[in-house]
């Protein structure tokens, strides 16, 4: 499968050494992984959290659906991304702007409903989502891991797929069916339960801004105070990594981009505390034209448009 990822806001590399491909490969990976868990969960299967204590195999070496394709301990991953176009790096972020061309390359078999899968996944990204993932959501909660895999931080992308794809349309009926196949191991999300589909929600073509130093319209569908004292400063907003992954010492389960044509607001809602209309009247709350029963997507509507 080749595609060809268009950056359309830049991506950050964590300051390491940009140049060398394997780190945009792992970085790219682990942002895959992370949205074809969520497409997983969302789906009805079974996807463990591969940095968490119940992460695969188990003690009878089985393991997930996502780790299956992607790996863990004692299974390799069936497939390497490899980079056919050196990044242009401005920054020490890979610059909007560019194309760069990515081949996926089966190393094993690949079944025909993981290509699926991870056609699916790219689409997510592309049309819904971000590149980033963990990193999103989870900014500060793992400095060590950071360090360790120097994930791609996060960015807006669209991605095209060359003509000859290896996704041949299955149906959302067998892709569910090949989640939840009892093969798989399966188990309790716990506290990742909310990294699903069944719990994402997209604005497409809004974002959420600063209105000056101490309101923001993104802290308001966060449900965060305003800041008392000063806020940061408005300069902030052309670096979108500090305004999202932010120096708080907590998880956001809502990201925004701005894009000229592209940007976007998504999060995830957490079972038992804010749910879809919670968020819904927030957002009427910060765009006074916001019209939700046109605009407002949530991942079942996703997963319908994605498995057509
Ligand atoms: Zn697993």
């Amino acid at each position: 499968m080749n595609i060809t990822l268009k950056i359309l806001t830049p991506l950050w590399t964590g300051g390491v050494d940009q140049t060398c491909d394997r780190l945009h490969e792992t970085g790219l990976i682990g942002s895959l992984r992370w949205w074809y868990e969520a497409l997983v969960r969302g789906l009805g299967g079974y996807a463990c959290d591969p940095t968490g204590e119940d992460r695969c195999p188990d003690k009878d070496s089985n393991r997930c659906v996502a780790c299956e394709l992607f790996g863990c301990t004692g299974w390799a991953r069936k497939f390497r991304l490899a980079m056919r176009t050196t990044p242009h790096i401005e920054n020490k972020a890979i610059a909007a702007g560019q194309s760069l061309e990515i081949a996926v390359i089966p190393l094993r078999n690949i079944e025909a409903e993981e290509w699926c899968l991870l056609n699916a996944t790219f689409r997510l990204i592309s049309e819904y989502g971000a590149i980033g993932g963990k990193t999103i959501f989870k900014p500060s909660d793992e400095p060590k891991r950071q360090n360790k895999f120097h994930h791609l931080d996060f960015g807006l992308v669209t991605v095209e797929f060359s003509k000859e794809s290896q996704c041949q349309n299955l149906d959302s009926e067998t892709i569910k069916r090949y989640v939840t196949d009892r093969k798989w191991r399966s188990g309790n999300h716990k506290d990742y339960s909310w990294a699903s589909l069944q719990h994402f929600w997209c604005v497409n073509g809004r974002y959420l801004a600063r209105q000056d130093d101490k309101t923001s319209t993104f802290n308001q569908v966060l449900g965060r105070k305003q800041p008392k004292g000063q806020g940061q400063s408005l300069e902030d907003q052309s670096e979108p990594s500090r305004w999202l992954a932010g120096s708080q010492q907590e998880s956001k389960k809502v990201s925004s981009f701005k894009s000229p044509d592209k940007g976007r607001t998504f999060g995830f809602v957490k079972p038992g505390t804010v749910d879809f209309d919670e968020i819904k009247s927030r957002l009427r709350q910060v765009w006074s034209d916001f019209n939700p029963d046109r605009e407002f997507m949530t991942g079942e509507e996703v997963l319908r448009k994605i498995f057509t």
